[in-house]
């Protein structure tokens, strides 16, 4: 009887932090130390040989060819705003794609990673929301966005740094908490990104065990998608609120500070027309965070296809902005980038299979109850 050859599946090096790549080259005989040099290596210069990594030995280069590689998703599509806003179509191995967009600013280049493909909380105002859940991203896809765009922008005529960093694209972040911590803490890492931690961010929509884990292990800057100052109105915007209620949301903002009182927290408010952006709205807001040291954003909302809510008038987000405010409240508008191309908040779709098979369902939703979504133009 013959036997099939042993293909033996190599070790993806984008898959570990420095921590865990210490651990793996103690495995097979090194030096924890090397995982430093190879970061490196992988991270600031790009490298995706071995051979040239000539700071160690032949014979550990020759292993680690045998035995590793270095594997980032592949850009299929590479599309830029007419703002400069620019967003990347990430194919992953097992045939799905992601979208990853970096947002220039003045003083400042920001990158907007995902980190599941699609997402499996339903918030009913997401585009990815509506389009379903396939898996959480492993470390290699979430840092394999900032390797990709960092190494792309730096090559060009006119290098764009990516300064800050934000968890915001596809996915529930703390869903998927090991992959992201570890992949935050190469982008923090001197050896890789350098990335400070007041300029990185994960954003959630409130997985209340989830933050106080966080708060225990990162220092990275907190946002929280709020959305609604009242239970009612949250459940039916982000349905993750009837697990976690709003009381024990903030507790656990709270929590954050604790013991790290330069923690940045940012509540994000997207604005719904008739939906929550009346005055009442805006002075339950007020009460509610009377007593927690953050900042608000409001998010005009994107609209996509097949969506029953539309965007908030200017002048309601100015006066509901006025009334913050007024109160003390820290409070600005996020500026809509990339809209043009559909980067904007929200709009993030990718190309996957929905394994929950949420789409079809809505879509049946939506044939059966069509005059109930529609809105009066
Ligand atoms: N799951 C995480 C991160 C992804 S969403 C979270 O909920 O925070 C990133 C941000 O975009 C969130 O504040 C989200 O509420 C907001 N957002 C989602 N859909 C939007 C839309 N259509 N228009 C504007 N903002 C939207």
């Amino acid at each position: 009887m013959t036997t099939a050859p042993q293909v033996i599946e190599k070790v993806n090096l984008l898959n570990f932090d420095r921590k865990g790549l210490g651990e793996y080259f103690v495995s097979i005989g090194e030096p924890a130390y090397r995982a430093s040099q190879v970061i490196q290596w992988i991270h600031q210069l790009g490298a995706k040989d071995f051979d040239i990594m000539t700071n160690i030995s032949k014979t550990l280069r020759a292993r680690m060819q045998e035995l590793c590689e270095i594997k980032t998703p592949e850009v299929i599509f590479d599309r830029l705003s007419k703002d400069g806003t620019r967003k990347f179509l990430l194919k992953l191995s097992c045939g799905n794609s992601i979208e990853t967009v970096y947002i220039p600013e003045d003083d400042r280049g920001t990158l907007c990673v995902s980190s599941q493909v699609g997402c499996s909380l339903n918030c009913t105002f997401c585009s990815t929301g509506t389009q379903g859940y396939n898996r959480n991203l492993n470390i290699a896809e979430i840092i394999g966005q900032v390797y990709v765009a960092h190494h792309l922008m730096a090559t060009e005529e006119k290098p764009r740094p990516i300064t800050n960093v934000v968890m915001m694209g596809m996915g529930e972040p703390l869903l998927n908490f090991d992959n992201v911590v570890a992949a935050m803490n190469l982008m923090q890492d001197d050896f890789a990104y350098g990335i400070s931690k007041y300029r990185l961010t994960l954003s959630t929509a409130g997985v209340v065990p989830k933050i106080y884990e966080l708060a225990k292990i990162s220092d990275v800057a907190l946002a929280i998608s709020l959305h609604a100052p009242n239970d009612a109105l949250r459940c039916e915007l982000v349905p993750i609120n009837k697990k976690y209620p709003i009381a024990e949301l903030m507790a656990a903002c709270k929590d954050y500070f604790k013991d790290a009182p330069r923690r940045h927290i940012t509540m994000e408010y997207v604005m719904l027309k008739g939906v929550n952006d009346q005055p009442e709205h805006a002075r339950q807001l007020i009460k509610l965070l009377s007593d927690i040291n953050c900042k608000i954003n409001l998010i005009p909302f994107n609209p996509f296809p097949g969506t029953r809510y539309q965007r908030s008038d200017r002048t309601t987000i100015d006066a509901f902005r006025d009334i913050l405010m007024r109160a003390g409240l820290q409070t600005v508008t996020r500026k809509t980038r990339g809209d043009d191309i559909d980067a904007a908040c929200g709009q993030l779709a990718g190309e996957f299979k929905d394994r929950t098979k949420r789409s079809a369902k809505l879509a049946a939703i939506a044939v059966t109850t069509k005059s109930k979504f529609t809105t009066p133009e």
